[in-house]
Formats: structure tokens, C-alpha cells, sequence
């Protein structure tokens, strides 16, 4: 079982599922060719798929194509259904970076044939996830720089501001779905900027002031 850690603090809580938001930045959305969304886009990565820091990302022979995609993640605290938005941010234990690793090609065929994605996003190694920061340590999730680098090259640089919607409308929104438990995480999205990794690659997510994600690419 894979856990998550809060920073400075001997809890541990073990990852239960992992909600993951899709086009949540515009200029992301556009980058992809896709449409704006008129409610959330949701799918899952399974808490196996989880790597931590100084983790190797192992990337599956059926693809040629995987992406980075640098996120705010979320860590869920207590339990909720129903959340209401103003109660949102009370759930969260803390915040931390993850990377969505997306296998680009098998993506795209899957979406074609009408077909789910799961293969393209839940393999392992596929959800590389840093420590956690207790959320009584970031006033406002909405006032982050996400930023993810390739081998020293900036390629993702984008403000929490620019989400289409704030974290504690994804909260929200999730809760009327799926209960909430401790344990949850939610990566809120990803901004422009994603791009192809290669074997060798070494990968630095950062969220300044929150938290760092050293991986490499077997
Ligand atoms: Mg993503």
C-alpha cells in the first residue's frame, strides 16, 4: 500500500483513490486542440501508480508518446459528501506536486474508438507524487506557481490562478460523486507547456514555497 506524507509530521495517510481533473487550464486546453469543458472533466489513476520522490518512471513498451503533466495535488483529510464549496478547503490536509504521466498516443486512439483511458494513465509508476505541506501552511491554493523542468529546460511555468475551476469547487463538485475519505488525493489539472519524456530524462516538479519532485525515466 502506498502512502502520503505530511511534511513535518509523523501522520501518514494511505492513498486511497486518485481524482484527477482534466482540462483545467485554458491555455492547456488549447495546446491539445480540445474543447472548454462545461463541468469538470474526471477520470482515475489507482494508488499503484504512485511513486515518490527520487522514484523512476517506467515507461509501458505499447507507447511511444508518454507526457509530463506538472499538478497541484490535493490531500484529502477528513472525510465528506456534499461538500459545500465555502467548507471545501477544511478537508484538505495538504498540498503537494504530482506529475499526471499521460501516454499521449494510446490516449488518442483510446478517445477515437470511443474507449477509456485507463491503460494511458493508471500504469504503474504513471503518478509520481511528492510529500505533502499541511494545509494551515498555504493560505491559498489559488496563489501557486506550478513549474516542472526537463533535464535543467523549463517546460511548464503556469499560476493556480488560471484554473478554470479553484480548488475548492473541485472538492465540491467530487463530493456530490464520491465520498471523500482521508487518503484521497486530487490533481487539479495541469497548464500548458506538457511535453514527450525519454529514457535518461530527469524531471523536477516544483511548487515554490510547497513542494519538489525529483524522478527520472528508466
Ligand atoms: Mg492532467
Amino acid at each position: 500500500m502506498k502512502s502520503a506524507q505530511l511534511t513535518g509530521s509523523s501522520v501518514e495517510y494511505p492513498i486511497g483513490k486518485i481524482l484527477c481533473i482534466g482540462r483545467n487550464y485554458v491555455d492547456h486546453i488549447r495546446e491539445l486542440g480540445n474543447e472548454i469543458p462545461s463541468a469538470p472533466v474526471i477520470f482515475t489513476k489507482p494508488s499503484s501508480s504512485v511513486i515518490g520522490d527520487g522514484g523512476r518512471i517506467e515507461i509501458p513498451s505499447y507507447s511511444t508518446d508518454c507526457h509530463h503533466e506538472a499538478e497541484l495535488a490535493v490531500l484529502i483529510g477528513t472525510q465528506g459528501k456534499d461538500i459545500p464549496q465555502e467548507e471545501a478547503l477544511a478537508h484538505v490536509a495538504g498540498y503537494g506536486v504530482a506529475i499526471d504521466l499521460t501516454l499521449r498516443d494510446v490516449q488518442s486512439e483510446l478517445k477515437k474508438k470511443g474507449l477509456p483511458w485507463d491503460i494511458a494513465k493508471g500504469f504503474d509508476t504513471a503518478c509520481p507524487l511528492s510529500a505533502f505541506t499541511p494545509a494551515d501552511r498555504v493560505p491559498d491554493p489559488q496563489a501557486l506557481q506550478i513549474r516542472l523542468a526537463v533535464n535543467g529546460e523549463t517546460r511548464q511555468d503556469g499560476a493556480t490562478n488560471l484554473m478554470i475551476n479553484p480548488v475548492d469547487a473541485i472538492i465540491s463538485h467530487c463530493s456530490t460523486i464520491f465520498t471523500l475519505e482521508p487518503g484521497d488525493v486530487i490533481l487539479t489539472g495541469t497548464p500548458a507547456g506538457v511535453s514527450a519524456i525519454r529514457s535518461g530524462d530527469r524531471i523536477v516538479a516544483e511548487i515554490p514555497g510547497v513542494a519538489t519532485l525529483q524522478v527520472s525515466v528508466a
